[in-house]
C-alpha cells in the first residue's frame, strides 16, 4: 500500500494530511505526485471526486522555495467556487505550515481587496481565468516567478469558452516551468492546448468505474412534469436526506422549485447563474454549515460544490450528457462515504437516461415510490 512519504511527499506534510483524516492516497495522487515532485509536466485524466486537487496540491506546497518575491505556483480553474475551495484546501493545510500565503482571484469580488493582498507576499495564486487576465492587464500582479503552472479542471475551461484567455495567461508565464493539467476528460482540443505549451507530458490516466461511482446508489424514479414537483417532496420525505444538491435544467427552473419548496417549509436555497457572487457564497456557507438541507442548483453553479456531508443528489431534472451524470453525481459519496443519486425521467427524458445507461454499461434500478 502506498502512502504520501512512499510517492515523495514530506512526512511533516503527511502529518498534517493524517490530522486530517486523509491517510492513503488515491490512484490519480498515486500515480502523479512522484513524476510532479521530479519537476516533470503531467497531464492527468481522472473522474470527478477522485482527489485531484491534493495530487497538485501537495507536490507545490513541497517544492515551494523560501526565498522568491512573487507567486511561484498559479493555479487556473473555471468558477469561482472551484477557485474558493482550493484555496480553503491550501488554507487548512498551510495553517499548519510556515510561510504558504494564498489568495485566491475571482470575479465579483472586490479588486481593492484583491489589490492589497497582492502587495502582501504571496506564494501561491488561485484564479479564474478573467480576472487574472484583469490583473495582469493592469498590471497588477506579475507571474515571472511562477514555477509551477496548474490547469484545473481543463475539460470545463474549454466548455465555458476560456481557451482564449487560458492562451494568454501562459504567454505570461515564464517558459521554464513546471505545467500540470488535470481534468475528468481530455478533448481535443484540450490536448492540442497540451501538446502546444507543455513539456514532454508524462500522461496519466485513471480508470472511472473503480472511482467516483463506487460509492454512490443509483435509481431512476419515472414520473411526468406535472407530478414531478410531488414526487419531489415524497423523495424527501421518505428518504430523509442529511443534505441534498437538487439540480435543475435552468436558472429560472432551479429559483421556482426552491420557491415551491420553501413554502412548503422546507428548509431549502438556491444556487444559480442569476444571484450576486455574494448571494451564492451566502448559499453556500449555509448548505455548508448545515442550515439549509436541500441546495436547488443549476450544474454551472454546482460545479466543484464538494460539501462534506452530502447524501443525496436528486437529477429533478435530467442531465442531457453523461459527463454533467457523474459530474453531478459525484457531489455525493465524496471519497469512501455512501451516498445516494436519484434521477428522475419523463418520456421525454427517455433517450437521455438511454445513453447514460450506456455510457455507463449497465441499467439504472428503477424505484417505484
Ligand atoms: P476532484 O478534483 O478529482 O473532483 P477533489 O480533489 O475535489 O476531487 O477531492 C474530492 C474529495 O476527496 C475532497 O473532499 C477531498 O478532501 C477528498 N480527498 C482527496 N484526497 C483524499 C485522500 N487521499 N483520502 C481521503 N479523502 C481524500
Ligand atoms: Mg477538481
Amino acid at each position: 500500500m502506498a502512502t504520501f512519504t512512499s510517492l515523495g511527499i514530506s512526512s511533516r506534510l503527511e502529518e498534517v494530511l493524517k490530522q486530517q483524516g486523509i491517510y492513503e492516497p488515491t490512484p490519480v495522487q498515486e500515480q502523479t505526485i512522484p513524476q510532479l515532485l521530479e519537476g516533470e509536466d503531467v497531464i492527468a485524466q481522472a473522474q470527478t471526486g477522485t482527489g485531484k486537487t491534493l495530487a497538485f496540491v501537495l507536490p507545490i506546497l513541497d517544492q515551494l522555495q523560501e526565498e522568491g518575491e512573487g507567486p511561484q505556483a498559479l493555479i487556473v480553474t473555471p468558477t469561482r467556487e472551484l477557485a474558493l475551495q482550493i484555496t480553503s484546501e491550501l488554507n487548512n493545510l498551510a495553517e499548519h505550515l510556515s510561510g504558504v500565503h494564498t489568495l485566491a482571484i475571482y470575479g465579483g469580488q472586490d479588486i481593492q481587496g484583491q489589490l492589497k493582498k497582492l502587495n502582501k507576499r504571496v506564494n501561491i495564486v488561485v484564479a479564474t481565468p478573467g480576472r487574472l487576465l484583469d490583473h495582469l492587464r493592469r498590471g497588477t500582479i506579475s507571474l515571472s516567478d511562477v514555477s509551477m503552472f496548474v490547469l484545473d479542471e481543463a475539460d470545463q475551461m474549454l466548455q465555458f469558452g476560456f481557451m482564449p484567455e487560458i492562451k494568454e495567461i501562459i504567454k505570461q508565464l515564464p517558459v521554464r516551468r513546471q505545467t500540470m493539467l488535470f481534468s475528468a476528460t481530455i478533448p481535443d482540443e484540450v490536448r492540442a492546448l497540451a501538446n502546444k505549451y507543455m513539456i514532454n507530458p508524462r500522461n496519466v490516466k485513471v480508470k472511472g468505474s473503480d472511482t467516483t461511482l463506487a460509492g454512490i446508489k443509483q435509481m431512476v424514479i419515472e414520473t411526468t412534469d406535472r407530478e414531478k414537483q410531488d414526487k419531489l417532496k415524497t423523495v424527501l420525505d421518505q428518504f430523509r436526506p442529511f443534505l441534498a444538491v437538487i439540480f435543475c435544467r435552468t436558472k429560472r427552473r432551479a429559483a421556482k422549485l426552491n420557491a415551491a419548496l420553501q413554502s412548503d417549509g422546507y428548509l431549502s436555497d438556491e444556487l444559480h447563474g442569476d444571484l450576486s457572487q455574494a448571494r451564492r457564497e451566502k448559499a453556500m456557507k449555509r448548505f455548508r454549515e448545515m442550515k439549509t438541507q436541500f441546495l436547488v442548483a443549476t450544474d454551472v453553479a454546482a460545479r466543484g460544490l464538494d460539501v462534506e456531508g452530502v447524501t443525496h443528489v436528486i437529477n429533478y431534472d435530467i442531465p442531457e450528457d453523461t459527463e454533467s451524470y457523474i459530474h453531478r453525481i459525484g457531489r455525493t459519496g465524496r471519497a469512501g462515504s455512501e451516498g445516494l443519486a436519484i434521477t428522475f425521467v419523463a418520456p421525454k427524458d427517455r433517450k437521455y437516461l438511454q445513453a447514460i445507461e450506456r455510457d455507463l454499461k449497465g441499467k439504472i434500478k428503477r424505484k417505484e415510490l
